[in-house]
């Protein structure tokens, strides 16, 4: 790594949070949310649970399609 490289990598913080692209496991309707979502995501064409807020990173029901970051 040059010295250039490690300047950029201290300007651009990292996000604490990533955004999940998750389908229902239930219907397949895919929501984007992210993963330290602090309310109960739920899938808004059948209302199934996709995600409950646990402090942390949220628990995730449905299943995880991609990873936006
Ligand atoms: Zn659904």
């Amino acid at each position: 790594m040059s010295s250039r490289e490690q300047i950029m990598e201290r300007l651009i913080p990292k996000p604490r949070s990533r955004f999940l692209l998750v389908s229902c496991l239930q219907c397949g309707n895919k929501q984007v949310f992210p993963d330290t979502a602090t309310v109960k995501v739920v899938c808004s064409v059948c209302g199934e649970s996709l995600a409950i807020p646990t402090g942390g990173k949220a628990k995730i029901f449905g299943r995880v399609e991609k990873i936006l970051d």
